[in-house]
This record gives structure tokens, C-alpha cells and sequence, in this order.
């Protein structure tokens, strides 16, 4: 490698474009091929087991390969079977490096070894054949309620009403009809999930990861997941048997197919920004190619992980875009949601869009991430991060997280007690004080309403509403029940030990209900945590990446003790869903006119659209105080009161003329 630093000249002679690389299986032989143009000799080692604590364990061959164009090494072995597992020995500048495959798409235990495996016999009966499916999916991407879930978290909870070997799994999806603490009374997990009425399920990282030992005892072990070992594998941990390759394989299908028949699209948490560890099968096989560095060599930290990956770097580039086809065409995967995606270039991102577009149904997988980083990156020049600023940079069809909307409806993430709207903040993180924080707050709602379109906008320039997401919680930071407890005034100056996070409480219910109408009745995607919409508590733990499982878990009887909130979320999705001018495209067909309520904290406003009789009348109150409020002209339906949404709109009230507006409440009036 001539020059270490821009790989310009190195990308034009290696690039290799062809789509074959990795263990291509047939009943004939299976053909290796890696890509490794700075290597002396590769090797592929054959092992009859994943590693060498299994029963039976033997070196079943050595294959020398064989170099080919553009730096891609090749071997066949008509006595490799599926279910064979390999390694490559790889000799980079005379040092020889054992390690599993770049481009492998089955691997044994804990990722040590790759395997050969026969694709069509993972699929479960039906996989390939749900011809339908392409049409709920269109269906479900045109008004998106998108749902933050982790594997284990949905199940591991005794509670649960899944099958105790199931907990934890990929198979608790599978099981149909479960209750809490299976008494029959309260539908837990899928049959929940199918009665809140959300299109997509976003499920935390489920490719292979590093930092839970799958041999060993799952029942203390827990992490989110953002430590990549193999993209193109499904994680072991939530399989019944993370041995045999195929297993999990299979497992994840089921997983995915039985969301689709709940009629629910799925949406993967991809993490290419980094690696778990330098120690990783890109920089045993091409040593510093995929990583991306500063001019002394040092490894770039923008991940805060010490490794990031270079997506500007062309088979890096090519290597995601084909991982994240491979899961969209092989797993049916609906979505894809990017990890510090400030970490990527727009070009990357870009390139990815088209090529999922090409794709059957491909335009409706959904593609969004956070616009942001760790910490700066050396990208190298020319290239554009594709961070919140660049936002109209990137594609019209890939969403950013917007942390404007999040922060401005319940304060700053970054300081546990800054509030924001709807716990009374007056906008701290905004460095001024008083009055003037509270307009300055009221505006910011304002913008998160039109999802940031209304006025020009330094800080973030989306094309149009559909690329902002709107929410107000995730995994990362408090859960938004959690914040709003340690915001209420008479918690001010305690420690966290002091506060009791799960209790119920009136004024937190009050702003949470708020806190949902106002992102339900933004422009743009919709977006939250699991259990948000039960008061999901942490204790008042921020960072539970590696929490035990007790403190991750849903709490299935939480969801019950307040399903007072869950039907109110509920009433929600139901009116989002059917009222999609919040999902209209291209801001100029929506008109947004802001009332003049002579009250800070009081926001209110009448929402058309040019092509349809239906109108919207919202009010946010923040205020302890009730208000009246004039109406628009003609009669609206009551849909939200405050305190619950009505489903069945021809029970509606009707109202006209003028409305008392409740204290710290959203209210929402429709013309239907
Ligand atoms: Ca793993």
C-alpha cells in the first residue's frame, strides 16, 4: 500500500465489485473467496466444530488460495460440506492471522469461526413465499409508528407469559396469545403489540455481537449490543443454540415471520460506525484499510470505541451497502436504523438508498439514524458527514433522529435536570433565562410541530417533514418517565437514591400524556421506546447497556397497573394512523397556522391540507392554569380531551365556539 492515508489510488486498482465473496455453497463444492489484495498467502482452514471446546473438534483440511483479480483470493473444496466451519489464515506483511470471514453468513459459537451454510435450508416453511407481505409493508411505510424494542428485554421478564425457554429469544416472538404471568387476562408481547396498533418494530442490534459470552450463563449476562463481531450474522445469545450456525439463522427468520403475520414490518438497529474490537476480521484481513485513521496513524475515536470504520473507503463502502441488501433480500428485513450516522459519509448513505430502491419493495424500507457522532472524526477530504446540518445533503428517504424536537418537549439529555416544555422548563439549556427561555422554548415546539420546516433553520435542513423523526425517548438517556420524575420540582436538588422512580404519580402522568400528544401531533415519523407508553421506569438509571437484565426487562405488570396510559397511547397511533397528513411529504401541501394565545406555554394551532376537507385544531397547555381558547370556525369532534383519545369517532363530542383548555394537557379537535 503505496499511500496509507488516502486510498484513492488503492480503491482504483482493488476495488472488486462482483457480489460473490464469502463461502458460496452448492451440492457440488463450496467456493471461498476473500478479499485481501495487501496479503502474501491466504490459507482456509475446514473445522468439523466452531470451536475447539466442542465434542468432536478436528482441523478437517488446509486449502492454500489461490490470488485472483483485483485482490481476491480463491479455493474450492468439493468435500466441504454445509454445516462446515472455516477460518482464514491470512499472512499480511509476513505476520499470519487466523480469523473468521469479512463476508461470512453463519459462524459458531461466539463468532470464533465461520460456517458454510446451505441459505434456503434456514428458512422457515412459508419464509419466501408471503407474496402480501410487499403490500402491508407499502401499506405500514406510508404512516410509520415506529417501536424501540430490545430481544431480550420483550421477553425476559418472568411476567412475560412466554414459555421459559423462550425467554429472552428470538422465539418469544413465535408464541401467540400469551398473557401476563399466563393468568389468560392481559395480552402480553406479540398479542400486545398487535392490540397498540404500531407499524414497526425497531429492534435493538441482533447481529453478532461481542460482549455477551454465548456459552455462558445468559441469565446474568445483558447488553444492548453496539459492538459488531459479524454483520452478516445474526447473534447467538438469543437462539436456543448459538453452536450450530444454522440455528440462529432460522430462529431469526421465525422472529421476523411472525411479526409479519402480527402485520408488523421490522426495522434493524445496524451499527457499521465501529467495531467491538480492533481485534476484528477486517483488520486481521486487510490490516488498516477498513479503519480510519489520522495522518500518524492514529485510530480515529469519533465512536468513542477508538475504531472507527471508514465508509468513505470504497469496499467499505460497497461492504455495507451489500450487508444491509443482504439482510433486506435474505432476512425480509423492513428497515434500517443507523447508529451514529454522523460517523458515515451522505454519499454512503445515499448509495445505500439506491441500492435498496432497486430492490422488490425496496422504496418502502424505511432508512433513518442519528445525524450525529461521539466525537469528531477525520473523514477524509471531500467527504461530507452525514450529520444533522448536512440533513438536506442525504436522500429524501432517510430520516434523522431529531434531538430539537426531543430536547424542546422534555429538556436536555445531557443535563438530568433540565426540562423542557412539558415539565415547566423554562429552556435552561438554551443558556438564557426567564420569559424569554420560555418563547424561545415555545418556539422550538413550534418548529417540532412542522418538523422543522417552518423557517429557516441553521442548526437542521430537512428536505421535508418525512426526514425527521419525532420522539422524545430511546434506549440511550432516562426513559421519558424516569426524566419526568427527577424534573418534578419537588425532587429539585435530591439525589437519585431519594426519588422513587416507579411510583404512579398524577403530575407526571399529566406531563407524559402531554409529552405524547405533542410528538403524536408532529410532522414527520414517530418514534419510541418500548414501555414508554406504560411508564417504563430504569430506577433512574441512564446508561443500562449492560444493566442486569431485571432493571431492562419490560415489566409486563407495569403494563397493566397503567393502562390507563397505554390506552391513551393507543388512541394515538389509532388517530396518527388515520389522520396522515403528520406523514405528508412535502411540507407546502400541509398549512400550519399558529393561533396567537397571549401566553407562553400555551400553544395552539389549525392544521389543512390543500387536497382534503380535513382539518386538526391542537392545543398544548403546559400551564398549571387553565384557559379559553376561541375555536376555528365550524364544529369539530373532540378526539383528545387530555385525558383520553376516543377511537370511535362517531362517539365523538362535538364542539364549537370557544373551549376551556385543561392544565398541563393536549387537546385535539378534528374535522373528519
Ligand atoms: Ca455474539
Amino acid at each position: 500500500m503505496k499511500n496509507k492515508f488516502d486510498f484513492n489510488e488503492f480503491d482504483s486498482i482493488y476495488e472488486y465489485k462482483e457480489k460473490d465473496l464469502g463461502a458460496v455453497y452448492t451440492e457440488k463444492e463450496t467456493v471461498f473467496k476473500v478479499w485481501a489484495p495487501a496479503a502474501g498467502s491466504v490459507t482456509v482452514n475446514l473445522y468439523q466444530t466452531g470451536s475447539d471446546a466442542e465434542e468432536g473438534a478436528r482441523l478437517l483440511e488446509r486449502l492454500p488460495m489461490k490470488q485472483g483479480e483485483r485482490g481476491v483470493w480463491q479455493a474450492s473444496s468439493s468435500g466441504c460440506k454445509k454445516g462446515c466451519y472455516y477460518t482464514y489464515t491470512v499472512c499480511n506483511n509476513g505476520i499470519a492471522k487466523e480469523t473468521a470471514d469479512v463476508y461470512g453468513r453463519a459462524c459458531g459459537i461466539n463468532g470464533v469461526r465461520s460456517m458454510v451454510v446451505d441459505l434456503r435450508e434456514t428458512d422457515p416453511k412459508g419464509f419466501r413465499e408471503n407474496k402480501e407481505w410487499l403490500l402491508k409493508r407499502h401499506e405500514l411505510s406510508k404512516c410509520p409508528v415506529i417501536y424501540e424494542l430490545h430481544i431480550k428485554d420483550f421477553s425476559s421478564g418472568g411476567d412475560s407469559g412466554i414459555s421459559e425457554k423462550n425467554r429472552g429469544k428470538y422465539l418469544a416472538f413465535t408464541e401467540p396469545d400469551t398473557t401476563l404471568s399466563k393468568k389468560g387476562e392481559i395480552p402480553t408481547c406479540i398479542s400486545y403489540l398487535k392490540d397498540l396498533g404500531i407499524t414497526h418494530v425497531h429492534l435493538l442490534p441482533f447481529f453478532d455481537y461481542g460482549s455477551v459470552d454465548e456459552g455462558g450463563d445468559l441469565s446474568s449476562q445483558f447488553n444492548w449490543g453496539y459492538d459488531p463481531v459479524h454483520y452478516n450474522v445474526p447473534e447467538g445469545s438469543y437462539s436456543l443454540d448459538p453452536y450450530h450456525g444454522e440455528v440462529r439463522i432460522r430462529e431469526c427468520k421465525q422472529m421476523i415471520q411472525a411479526l409479519h403475520e402480527a402485520g408488523i414490518a421490522v426495522v434493524m438497529d445496524v451499527v457499521y460506525n465501529h467495531t467491538y474490537s480492533l481485534e476484528s476480521v477486517f483488520e486481521n484481513t486487510v490490516p488498516g484499510y477498513y479503519y480510519r485513521k489520522y495522518a500518524d496513524g492514529k485510530y480515529s475515536n469519533g465512536s468513542l470505541c477508538g475504531n472507527d470504520t471508514a465508509s468513505e473507503h470504497a469496499m467499505y463502502r460497497r461492504y455495507m451497502a451489500d450487508s444491509v441488501c443482504y439482510w433486506a433480500e435474505e432476512y425480509q428485513i423492513d428497515g434500517f436504523r443507523f447508529d451514529l450516522m454522523g460517523l458515515h459519509d451522505t454519499e454512503t448513505m445515499n448509495c445505500i438508498r439506491a441500492e435498496l430502491d432497486k430492490l422488490p419493495g425496496g422504496e418502502d424500507i424505511l432508512m433513518y439514524g442519528e445525524p450525529w457522532s461521539g466525537d469528531y472524526s477525520p473523514m477524509k477530504k471531500g467527504s461530507i458527514p452525514a450529520v444533522k446540518e448536512n440533513t438536506d445533503k442525504l436522500h429524501e428517504r432517510i430520516a434523522v433522529f431529531c434531538d430539537g424536537t426531543r430536547d424542546a418537549i422534555k429538556g436536555s439529555v445531557f443535563i438530568a435536570d433540565d426540562a423542557g416544555f412539558v415539565n415547566t422548563g423554562v429552556g435552561e439549556s438554551l443558556s438564557i433565562d426567564g420569559a424569554e427561555a420560555s418563547r424561545v422554548l415555545d418556539e422550538a415546539v413550534k418548529d417540532s410541530v412542522c418538523a422543522w420546516c417552518r423557517r429557516e433553520q441553521k442548526e437542521i435542513t430537512p428536505k421535508n417533514p418525512g426526514q425527521i423523526i419525532s420522539y422524545v425517548s430511546a434506549h440511550d438517556n432516562y426513559t421519558l418517565w424516569d426524566k419526568l420524575k427527577y424534573t418534578l420540582p419537588k425532587n429539585a436538588g435530591k439525589k437519585k437514591n431519594q426519588i422513587d422512580f416507579s411510583k404512579k404519580c398524577s403530575e407526571v402522568m399529566r406531563q407524559n400524556k402531554l409529552a405524547a400528544g405533542i410528538y403524536f401531533t408532529c410532522l414527520g415519523t414517530v418514534f419510541f421506546q418500548a414501555g414508554e407508553e406504560f411508564g417504563r421506569t430504569k430506577l433512574g438509571i441512564s446508561d443500562s447497556y449492560n444493566a442486569p437484565p431485571y432493571i431492562n426487562a419490560l415489566s409486563w405488570s407495569r403494563s397493566s397497573e397503567f393502562r390507563e396510559l397505554v390506552e391513551f397511547y393507543k388512541g394515538l397511533i389509532a388517530f396518527r394512523k388515520s389522520f396522515k397528513t403528520f406523514y405528508e411529504r412535502a411540507a407546502q401541501n400541509v398549512k400550519i397556522s399558529f393561533e396567537n394565545t397571549n401566553m407562553t406555554g400555551l400553544i395552539a394551532f389549525y392544521m389543512t391540507k390543500t387536497d382534503s376537507e380535513k382539518a386538526l385544531f391542537v392545543i398544548y397547555n403546559k400551564n398549571k392554569e387553565k384557559a379559553i381558547l376561541p375555536l376555528p370556525e365550524g364544529c369539530f369532534r373532540v378526539i383528545c380531551d387530555g385525558e383520553i383519545v376516543e377511537t370511535d369517532y362517531d362517539k365523538c363530542k362535538e364542539i364549537s365556539g370557544e373551549v376551556l383548555v385543561k392544565n398541563e394537557a393536549v387537546m385535539i379537535f378534528a374535522k373528519l
